[in-house]
């Protein structure tokens, strides 16, 4: 509760500024005049847009009902000012009885290019990947089922592999941890480059082998975590033509995906990219917003120096859950305190300049 009320002082502080400034470009005259005196305010519930277009590059959909997931990003696009949703597919385990590819949504989003677009492998290569590593069998006829498998996917129409894991703490799926330089990760990251896509992966930081955060439950989860960042830099240093979205940046669980750490894996791997993530419901534990839901400078810094490296990715889900706050207002209240510039680049040139040819053309078409 506390930190609904903290997230509602949030949203009461900052959409009031935002819409003042967007009410201000929209009309000119209402520029010189107060809030008091011209802009109405907005309740807490109205949504801020985005002050230039974006794209939404990690999302999720009721797999139930796909077509009413479709309508309902469909509808949130001029709502947030996002030219752009992808969605991701969560990542499952063969007995996970919840478990689903993209071929369950992939006819209704291939009704909207340039609006939709799918990443896959979540719940296919992403629980190839988990059999393996729990049955360290990873030979020739695992690997020729995995390749045929992501190849397939290509040729269905994805525009990347995701959402993968390596360190994935039980929630709407269930607890799982693989190495990241899992010869099937490797083998992937091959494909990866090969066919010119990119790899989204979660992956909880965990530099060092620790005992599961208090704040966890085990079982579900793993007591003890595997250590997993320099395997992640073999990932990336094994095919450097990869590109690799490390996903969820301001959604630590473990306390270790720090500002240092970031910026040293960015220094030091120029395939790698983040998604930033901010849930209202979720802080954890490296929160990029203070409680006044301004950025904190060592982050802002961070954004600022790798400008080119960064894309929006709130993990909203759609439709919209009615009893959570939303995952997409609370990141681009972050998206919308950068200079222009970066704001720009983060927004949407990078997402065109990650995925490539599969997207480029339409956002090349959208006027900032
Ligand atoms: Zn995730
Ligand atoms: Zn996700």
């Amino acid at each position: 509760m506390k930190r609904l009320l903290g997230s509602l002082v949030e949203y009461l502080a900052v959409p009031g500024i935002a819409v003042i400034a967007l009410l201000a470009v929209a009309h000119p005259s209402l520029a010189g005049k107060t809030s008091s005196q011209s802009a109405k305010k907005p309740s807490a519930m109205e949504p801020v847009p985005a002050l230039t277009p974006f794209v939404e590059e990690h999302a999720h959909f009721d797999e139930k009902q796909p077509a009413a997931a479709v309508r309902a990003a469909m509808a949130a696009l001029g709502r947030e000012n996002a030219v752009m949703i992808v969605f991701q597919i969560s990542p499952g385990t063969f007995d996970h009885p919840g478990r689903y590819d993209s071929e369950i949504i992939l006819s209704e989003v291939r009704k909207h290019p340039g609006n939709l677009a799918i990443t896959g492998g979540g719940g296919s290569l992403n629980a190839m990947i988990m059999q393996s590593a729990a049955s360290g069998d990873a030979g020739p006829e695992v690997q020729k089922k995995f390749k045929a498998r992501a190849e397939e996917l290509l040729r269905e129409g994805v525009i990347g592999f995701g959402e993968m894991t390596a360190e994935h703490f039980d929630g709407f799926t269930p607890y799982q941890s693989a190495p990241p330089d899992h010869p099937l990760y490797l083998l992937l990251a091959d494909l990866a480059a090969e066919h010119d896509v990119p790899i989204d992966i979660h992956m909880e930081a965990v530099p060092q082998d620790m005992p599961l955060p208090p704040d966890l439950k085990s079982p579900p989860n793993a007591p003890r975590l595997p250590a997993n960042i320099a395997a992640f830099e073999r990932f990336l240093t094994h095919n450097p033509r990869a590109r690799v979205i490390w996903a969820h940046l301001g959604s630590d669980f473990t306390g270790f995906r720090t500002v240092e750490l970031d910026r040293r894996l960015l220094q030091a791997h120029p395939n790698l990219y983040m998604e930033i993530k901010t849930d209202p419901d979720a802080h954890g534990r490296n929160y990029p917003l203070a409680s006044d839901g301004k950025i904190k400078p060592e982050w802002l810094k961070l954004f600022t120096d790798f400008l080119d490296r960064f894309v929006i990715g709130s993990d909203q889900h759609y439709p919209e859950p009615k009893d959570a706050d939303k995952r997409w207002q609370e990141t681009i209240l972050l998206l919308n305190q950068l200079p222009a510039d970066v704001r720009k680049k983060i927004g949407m040139e990078n997402v065109a300049r990650i995925y490539g040819n599969s997207v480029a053309p339409f956002l090349r078409a959208t006027k900032n």
